[in-house]
């Protein structure tokens, strides 16, 4: 019965996704103010400095980097870019696979301009802005591949893309509280991509706190579970994972731009048992 009532509602969620807008997300909320890089209270630099911060602990290593449900963006592997040597981006939706194919093929045709971004991570990483460019061409070299991923299956790629052993690291930011129809599923999805990743790896998660709901295009209201910070600890250590670090960011009133009733973001990091 549970089961029957669970594959409904990933149908359910996978139906809404056939509206999802990638120009319009990216407008909604990789634009000023949520990515306004004069400011520090600002969503987007939080997220880079977090990752920023994960990715030169010194920790994190090894040869390949695996984004789960990417979506149309490509900032949450601007600092991954510079540690591991192969890169793989992944979505459910063939129009954000499509999106980030226009930008990693360089002719134009992107509905949103990477470079106050790349400017941004390069300044965090101690490089002059200028040295962009080269960050541009390192992530265009080490993204190898762009593949369709579901979360909700217990095999979310498809069996022959990893080696044997999994990815050395898991990348995933909002995709699993807005792809699941509730916390069980949520739980299950984490214990699926972990699956992907090899004993010792690390995910590195961020997600919406308190969330029920975002637009991701005009009209288009997905549904969200909304999380609180005890139940991403639980869902974590539930699903094999020991917790290193836990962040949160709480939106100022400003960034609450009427596009979701997200209150807060969380940022993990975490080590695959
Ligand atoms: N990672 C991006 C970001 O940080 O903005 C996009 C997050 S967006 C809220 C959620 C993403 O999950 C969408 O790109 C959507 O296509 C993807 N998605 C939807 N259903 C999925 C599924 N079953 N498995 C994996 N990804 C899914």
């Amino acid at each position: 019965m549970e089961d029957k009532r669970t594959e409904t509602g990933v149908a359910a969620m996978a139906a809404c996704y056939q509206r999802f807008d990638p120009a319009a997300y990216l407008q909604y909320n990789y634009t000023p103010p949520r990515a306004d890089f004069e400011r520090k209270d600002s969503i987007v630099p939080w997220k880079l400095a977090c990752l920023h911060r994960a990715f030169t602990e010194g920790d994190v290593s090894g040869e390949l980097l695996v984004d789960i449900g990417s979506g149309p963006t490509l900032y949450q592997v601007l600092s991954g870019c510079e540690v591991f040597n192969q890169v793989l981006l992944t979505d459910f939706l063939e129009v954000n696979r499509e999106e980030l194919r226009h930008w990693l093929q360089g002719e134009g045709g992107c509905s949103l301009d990477w470079t106050p971004y790349l400017q941004h991570v390069c300044k965090l990483e101690g490089r002059r802005p200028s040295a962009w460019t080269e960050k541009a061409a390192k992530l265009r070299q080490v993204i190898t591949d762009i593949l369709p991923i579901d979360v909700h299956r217990p095999q979310p790629l498809d069996s022959d893309v990893l080696p044997s052993d999994g990815a050395d690291c898991l990348v995933s930011c909002f995709c699993l509280e807005s792809v699941s129809p509730d916390l069980p599923a949520f739980t299950r999805a984490l214990g699926h991509i972990g699956r992907l990743l090899r004993p010792g790896g690390h995910l590195l998660l961020i997600g919406a706190l308190g969330e029920s709901y975002y637009f991701g295009g005009p009209g288009v209201k997905i549904p969200v579970v909304p999380l609180s910070e005890a139940q991403v600890c639980a869902s974590l250590s539930e699903s094999g994972y020991t917790l290193i670090r836990l962040e949160v960011y709480t939106l100022p009133q400003d960034m609450r731009v009427g596009v979701d009733d997200v209150s807060g973001v969380f940022f993990v990091k975490a080590r695959k048992d």
